[in-house]
């Protein structure tokens, strides 16, 4: 039971947007081969493990079947344009492999409920937290974490599950879904959301039995190590401390990082490190070490690997050296981030002792 589990197939690398498109399937590969390169050995340990095809019920949890009949006849006219920014883009082969990466993301917390691995890092594509009911949206066809959320409701009767979204971008697609509900706490650290997606503001707290249940910190744009920890430390801890999730999903975008071609952040990998470190302590703490990461963005060729690598380390108690530059904090940022921090505390206060 000591095992971290690496849910993964190269069936991911059949998902193909287009020529050029920063969604590629490099990215997994980038990953893969840094933990290739990287035997972890120590305490924990970690392993691969195959994915499973979700089925179609298992995706309607969360997605409406009309949606789910236009994805899958969009792909075997042999692909297209999926919504109406242009951004998601399917080919033959995406419809199958949308499946995998619900399916893999199902199979992580699987293993994890029944004790056979302690935690999991769901290395799957296309990504899923911008993918709403009925829409596909930023690179994102079906919300995995949302499918595994719903599914840890229904088979394994939680009540209380945390979803905490360190991407880069909001995601707009998981807040929607569990808008309403107090049973999926979704929080949200990131850029700010004025340009996209146009939600994730700070008096988004939820409405009816989900008042209170949704926290959305949306950081100036090139925010650094010392706001963002600042943030985790601040208002991730104390809410956790007080929900006491059954179950922790990690939306794990990799695209905060200063280097990303499409995030506008500005954290290095050892600010990633330390939030990953923040995880595994507090599911140690509430809810027995149950915790699952599920890939979402991350776009630096260059940095996912050691990012993606660094959490595995920690999720598996094993030393792994991350050498990075921690960028300088522009005061103008400072400024703006710390009083974004004390916008969302006056906001929350009125649910959670922060
Ligand atoms: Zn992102």
């Amino acid at each position: 039971m000591s095992t971290t589990g690496i849910i993964f197939s190269p069936i991911y690398y059949q998902h193909n947007p287009g020529r050029g498109h920063p969604e590629s399937a490099r990215r997994l590969h980038a990953i893969v081969s840094e933990l290739k390169k990287n035997k972890l050995r120590g305490v924990g340990n970690w392993q691969f493990f195959k994915p499973e095809k979700a089925g179609l019920e298992d995706v309607e949890l969360v997605h409406d079947r009309e949606y789910i009949e236009f994805i899958e006849n969009t792909c075997s006219l042999g692909g297209g344009i999926l919504d109406v920014e242009g951004d998601t883009v399917a080919s033959r082969k995406s419809f199958e492999v949308a499946l995998y990466a619900v399916g893999g993301t199902l199979k992580a917390v699987n293993m994890i409920m029944k004790g056979r691995i302690r935690n999991a890092f769901a290395l799957v594509r296309p990504p899923g937290h911008h993918a709403g009911k009925y829409r596909a949206c930023g690179f994102c066809f079906f919300n995995n974490v949302a499918v595994a959320a719903k599914h840890l409701l229904k088979i394994f009767k939680l009540k209380k599950i945390l979803i905490l979204d360190i991407d880069a971008h909001h995601g707009n697609g998981t807040q929607e879904i569990f808008y309403d509900t107090n049973e999926v706490l979704y929080m949200s650290l990131h850029e700010d959301p004025r340009g996209f997606p146009g939600k994730g503001f700070t008096g988004e707290v939820g409405e009816r039995e989900g008042l209170g249940y949704n926290v959305n910190v949306p950081l100036p744009f090139q925010t650094t190590d010392e706001v963002y920890l600042k943030a985790i430390n601040e208002i991730v801890k104390p809410i956790v401390r007080q929900y006491k999730p059954q179950f922790i999903l990690v939306s794990a975008g990799l695209d905060a990082h200063y280097r990303d071609p499409v995030g506008n952040l500005c954290v290095s990998a050892l600010c990633y490190q330390e939030v990953y470190e923040t995880v595994v302590s507090l599911a140690s703490e509430v809810c027995e070490g149950k915790h699952a990461l599920v890939l979402e963005g991350g776009y630096s060729l260059g940095s996912i690997g050691k990012i993606a690598v660094a959490a595995i380390a920690k999720m598996s108690a094993v030393q792994y050296i991350v050498a990075d530059n921690i960028p300088e904090t522009k005061e103008r940022v400072r400024r703006q981030g710390e009083s974004v921090i004390e916008v969302v505390k006056q906001v929350q206060k009125d649910f959670w002792n922060i």
